[in-house]
């Protein structure tokens, strides 16, 4: 795994070696040594220390791999608390696990670093590994390297061949839920860019900042739902995920919408609804499941002791339809996020 060994040899892309020992109170394999690397592999057949990892699902699973990114300046501001970027790059990785109902196996690490900062690093692998050890999820390898802030993550998760919750599986007549409440992520990303950030343990911030993934929950819904994908950018674009990829379209009840709190009793203006809507960074699982299965989710919501709340319907066509509480269209003008639109 890592670096290529050409733009190494002629230090393409690097901090010339004698430019960062001068800053630097270590090196990259006494950082890796001292911040990630934790021992021999217990959950796969081999870890940190050599080429690649070697896992190996269980006979009749399939590993499930996602990547996701967090470049600084883009996801997050430079003084970011380390300890929560931690927390929030694997954070994001877990969610799409769980969005496929997937179990979190383990994970690689791609950090660039502008120079190795230990307090930084303490912080930061920190909040990382306290995640990680909570989902049993194990650091199998990576690479480091100097340069402008950007963490990158690969996780691998594991479940039973043929249950995983696509996108492309949505049927008309489903029923369209959400996990949790929405908005928070949005509300407190929208202060933080005005200049006005909520304080750190307001709900939406810890919402931004060290979103929860709906494991558990997703691994529970393997046999109940039919589709899935978690809202890291917004019910509306996230939704046509799955509209489009299952050619199908969806009617949302904006009345039934579980708005974080923050946002008070509904009902809701249309501003705010457009912000939630097209606002991402929430991590909870959106999902569609037949009808004769709204009992046993309801019961689920129960015992996981989280909020799963109908919001709509899938239905045959496409495009997605907003309704009132008298199920009059409402013309909101709400999208996904796209970082090059
Ligand atoms: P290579 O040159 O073969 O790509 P490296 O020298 O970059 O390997 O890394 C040495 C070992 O440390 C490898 O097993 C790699 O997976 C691991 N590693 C490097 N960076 C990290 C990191 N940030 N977190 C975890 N493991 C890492
Ligand atoms: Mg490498």
């Amino acid at each position: 795994m890592g670096g290529a060994k050409s733009a190494r040899a002629t230090g393409g892309g690097r901090v010339p070696a004698g430019a960062r020992d001068a800053r630097a109170p270590i090196g990259e394999f006494e950082l890796i040594r001292r911040f990630f690397d934790r021992g021999p592999a217990r959950r796969v057949e081999l870890g940190i220390g050599d080429d690649c990892a070697l896992i190996a699902p269980r006979p009749g699973h399939v590993l499930a791999v996602s990547t996701d990114m967090l470049v600084c300046g883009r996801h997050f501001l430079a003084d970011a608390d380390p300890r929560s970027l931690g927390h929030k790059a694997l954070a994001v990785n877990l969610s799409d696990l769980a969005a496929m109902g997937a179990e979190p196996l383990a994970f690689t690490l791609a950090l660039a670093l502008p120079e190795p900062d230990v307090h930084w690093l303490e912080e930061f692998s920190a909040g990382l590994f306290a995640l990680a050890d909570r989902h049993r999820c194990e650091l199998v390898g990576g690479d480091t390297t100097a340069g402008p802030l950007n963490l990158s993550i690969t996780v691998f998760g594991e479940l039973p061949a043929g249950v995983a919750l696509r996108r492309d599986r949505a049927e008309p007549g489903d029923d369209l839920w959400v996990s949790g409440e929405i908005g928070g992520g949005a509300l407190a990303l929208g202060r933080r860019l005005a200049g006005r950030p909520l304080a750190p343990d307001d709900p939406s911030a810890v919402r931004l900042d060290r979103p929860e993934p709906r494991i558990a929950l997703g691994v529970a819904l393997r046999h109940l739902a039919r589709s899935a994908i978690d809202l890291s950018d917004g019910l509306i674009g996230d939704l046509g995920h799955i509209c489009e990829r299952s050619r199908v379209g969806a009617e949302v009840a904006l009345a039934e919408l579980p708005l974080a709190a923050a946002f008070g009793p509904p009902p809701h203006g249309r501003d705010t609804l457009r912000d939630v809507l097209s606002g991402g960074d929430d991590y909870e699982l959106l999902f569609s499941a037949a009808p004769e299965n709204r009992a046993a989710i309801a019961a689920l919501g129960g015992s996981l002791r989280l909020a799963l709340t109908r919001i709509g319907t899938i239905v045959a066509g496409e495009g997605i339809r907003l309704l009132d509480a008298r199920g009059t269209q409402v013309p909101i003008d709400a999208r996904g996020f796209d970082h090059f639109a």
